[in-house]
């Protein structure tokens, strides 16, 4: 709700699932159901699936209302919304303020002012730089998502989005490949063969780079890749979407640190994490079979001294 435009790319309800935005009535209805199985204030109620801040104003108010038992009593530890970068000025931000709102996420998508043109997103780079600064100053949470392989983009152009954006100091990332989507303007483009987008591959091998930027710059990347749903699988055309898109670029970032380490043929073991293992060895242990293409036969076993994605290597006797 509350869009002025239609982005290109997006279908909001095969996104969000849904086909009528909720009453606050419904709203207390879910959070009531929801909180009575969750014990302590660990817990934060979100509103996402569309601007959150370009919708009526009453009815805004009306859901961030219906959230207040929840913080007043402590059980939840604050609210998150999503807008658009254009929608965010001192007006709204003390009322978001007034009603425990703590942390914001823009939808920046890109930072490349072709590249937004060219996907109708009706708002600039610089409205994300404004409106960050602005939730900086007036101390809330904030969040960016970006998204890889829109049309008129290219690898590098999605890299120099990530660094414009560790340069605009989120605490949160999103990261969401593009995914074309029936009854959207890309969808027109791709069929038509006006959009192209790079190969998925290429486009696994970039959020995997940029997952690995991210946290060297101390931004955690809270999503990567679209949430696994039917509606989406049902309504894709083609595009960047995979159950398990995250495995699979951690499989990747182990692929090339291994890869890095061991230069001849042979058996080794690798240990990592307890909870690497998997992804070390890559989605349906696809990297096990990389490597063994290359005569190099790795077993991955469990380390409760490593942490993160450490990797020490044996070679086996
Ligand atoms: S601003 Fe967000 S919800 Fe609105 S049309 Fe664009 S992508 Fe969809």
């Amino acid at each position: 709700m509350g869009c002025p435009n239609t982005c290109a790319f997006c279908n909001q309800r095969a996104i969000s699932h849904t086909v009528s935005a909720p009453t606050a009535e419904q709203v207390s209805g879910i959070l009531k159901n929801a909180f009575e199985n969750i014990p302590d204030g660990n817990t934060e109620i979100a509103f996402f699936g569309g601007s959150f801040t370009a919708i009526e104003r009453e009815y805004m108010i009306s859901l961030l209302e219906a959230a207040q038992p929840y913080i007043k009593c402590g059980k939840a530890s604050g609210i998150r919304i999503s807008t658009r970068p254009d929608k965010i000025d001192d007006e709204i931000l003390d009322i978001l303020k007034k009603y425990n709102v703590t942390a914001i996420e823009l939808g920046a998508q890109s930072m490349d002012d072709e590249v937004l043109s060219a996907n109708e997103r009706g708002h600039s780079a610089q409205d994300v730089r404004n409106a960050s600064e602005l939730i900086h100053k007036n101390g809330f949470e904030l969040g960016l998502q970006m998204m890889t392989g829109l049309y008129r983009s290219t690898a590098e152009k999605d890299r120099q989005t990530a660094f414009e954006i560790i340069g605009l100091r989120p605490d949160t990332v999103r990261i969401y490949p593009t995914v074309i989507l029936k009854n959207t303007r890309l969808g027109e483009l791709f069929q038509k063969g006006e959009y192209v987008p790079y190969p998925f591959e290429e486009c696994a091998e970039l959020c995997a780079e940029l997952l690995e930027l991210f946290e060297k710059n101390n931004i955690r990347v809270i999503k990567l890749g679209l949430h696994a749903s039917e509606t989406v699988e049902s309504d894709m055309l083609g595009g960047y979407y995979h159950q398990a898109f995250r495995e699979i670029c951690e499989g990747i970032i182990f692929r090339k640190k291994i890869d890095a380490e061991i230069h001849k043929s042979g058996k080794f073991t690798v240990f990592t994490a307890p909870d690497a293992v998997s992804k070390a060895a890559g989605h349906k242990k696809c990297n096990k079979k990389y490597f063994a293409e290359k005569g190099i036969y790795i077993k991955i076993m469990p380390d409760k001294k490593i942490t993160g994605r450490n990797i020490i290597i044996k070679k086996d006797e």
